[in-house]
């Protein structure tokens, strides 16, 4: 059996530098708190915490005002505002992509410009960029969401719309959108779009579609709640008929595997290479 391993798999630069920048943290501080999960993958959270990581959901959480990580998808901008409040000092780790995007739509929100953000309504990315965005936005998950997105437009009297892309999101969904988005304005309306999808999102997107189309079989492997990995599920799925998306090798059922000539791996952006290394060596023994 062949075994295909995407070059791309695995932490991308935003995730790397946030739990390499965690873990010298927990080295030079008694206590040290993480605001949510560090990355969508429960063994690098288990791991952190194993070494001391105290995860909270919340700041108030946080009595002994310790030290707090920000993770790489960010948070809203009222978590700065309660952290100064509180005494506590925030070690920000939000990816520099990321804080970016917070730049671009805060400069267009203060031009008076109305704001789409294209994104997934629930993530923590989406939930913080959109507090940058000021009241006059809207953000569109599904593509029948446009509709109300125009309609706020429209409502708000603004003539100059932005539209920026959560930094995961699908590529190919973006471009729809976006055409969608042109059908339903008027030329009265300025219209700039920012593409503010991540590179190396793009580049695991088009590497997962190219292998998917050469293999039989496609592991994705990354966390259950990770949104990039979701996707290049989904990118597999349209070209390859077998498709499975695993968090641990203990997932794969290697009876699936009788008969299958080509295997393509490929791993989300919070995924660490152990896990790559273990899917890997568990087919080679196969
Ligand atoms: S996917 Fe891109 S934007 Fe997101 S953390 Fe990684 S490098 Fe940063």
């Amino acid at each position: 059996m062949e075994i295909m391993v995407g070059k791309t798999a695995g932490f991308c630069y935003g995730v790397k530098n946030a739990v390499d920048n965690a873990t010298k943290e927990l080295e030079s501080n008694e206590k040290v708190c993480c605001l949510g999960e560090i990355v969508h993958n429960s063994k690098v959270v288990k791991e952190l915490e194993d070494n001391g990581m105290i995860f909270i959901k919340d700041l108030s959480e946080n009595t002994d005002k310790c030290k707090t990580i920000i993770r790489a998808h960010g948070v809203p901008k009222a978590i700065y505002e309660e952290a100064k409040e509180k005494g506590i000092e925030l070690v920000d780790l939000t990816c520099p992509k990321v804080l970016k995007i917070h730049k671009i739509v805060s400069e267009y929100a203060d031009k008076d410009y109305f704001i789409f953000l294209v994104g997934n309504k629930v993530h923590p990315e989406t939930l913080g960029t959109a507090s940058f965005c000021g009241v006059n936005s809207h953000t569109i998950e599904q593509e029948e969401d446009i509709d109300d997105a125009v309609k706020n437009l429209i409502s708000s009297g603004k003539k100059n719309l932005l539209v920026v892309v959560q930094t995961t999101f699908s590529m190919e969904k973006f471009d729809k959108y976006i055409e969608n988005i042109k059908s339903k304005i008027d030329d009265t309306i300025n219209l700039e779009v920012i593409n503010t999808i991540c590179n190396a999102t793009r580049i695991r997107q088009e590497e997962t579609a190219e292998m998917s189309k050469l293999v039989d079989y496609m592991i994705i492997i990354g966390g259950k709640n990770s949104s990039n990995t979701k996707k290049l599920y989904e990118i597999s799925y349209e070209n390859c008929s077998k498709v499975i998306c695993i968090e641990d090798k203990s997932e794969i059922d290697l009876s699936e595997l009788n008969g299958v000539d080509k295997v393509g791996i490929m791993a989300g952006a919070s995924t660490p290479q152990k896990s790559v290394d273990e899917v890997v060596e568990l087919l080679k023994n196969t």
